[in-house]
């Protein structure tokens, strides 16, 4: 049987984001106060949990890959009482770098689907940009627009053709309308 999964955007999503600021100290991360919530009760709504995270700051050469590996080693560990993530992915390049990783690009998502034979039509992206729900529709998953750090402004900006199945205040409102969807079965 195939598994199903909950991918989520990394910053404004699970962990704070100040727009424009890019964070590659881990001393400086900080989780949502409703994230470790969110992810207990994914969990015992039996879903995988991934970071699918755009990490252009490396490709900008504003921070290296191993900053970036302690900011999610730091991430991991502030989750870890509370839920299992299976995988973080990230894409590395800058935006005028061809790649088929950058959301809305599909390959982290695609890669996850294989490797840990997930069923998309049970599984959800949830994030604060266009671009995360634009990736959730072209790996096939529903989304999830949340609220938090770029949410508001993405939601204004691209209102006539933003398709999310929901939009919810922060990740702890999408968890609640994801089980409302479970009890609906
Ligand atoms: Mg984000
Ligand atoms: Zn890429």
């Amino acid at each position: 049987m195939l598994n199903k999964a909950i991918l989520m955007d990394r910053d404004g999503t699970v962990i704070k984001e100040k727009p424009g600021v890019y964070l590659s100290d881990p001393k400086a991360l900080r989780l949502y106060k409703n994230t470790t919530k969110a992810l207990k009760l994914f969990s015992k709504l039996g879903y995988k949990l991934f970071i699918v995270s755009n990490q252009s700051g490396i490709g900008r050469g504003y921070f290296t890959e191993k900053e970036l590996n302690a900011v999610n080693t730091q991430m991991l560990k502030l989750i870890s009482p509370a839920a299992k993530i299976e995988a973080v992915y990230f894409c590395p390049h800058a935006p005028n770098t061809p790649c088929n990783c950058r959301k809305p690009a599909p390959q982290m998502g695609l890669d996850i689907i294989k490797k840990y034979k997930i069923d998309p039509k049970k599984s959800f992206m949830i994030g604060d940009k266009k671009s995360d729900i634009d990736f959730g529709r072209n790996i096939n998953m529903r989304s999830v627009l949340v609220l938090t750090a770029n949410g508001k402004a993405q939601q204004k900006k691209y209102k006539n053709v933003l398709k999310a199945d929901k939009i919810t205040t922060d990740i702890y409102g999408a968890a609640k309308y994801i089980k409302g969807l479970e009890n609906e079965k």
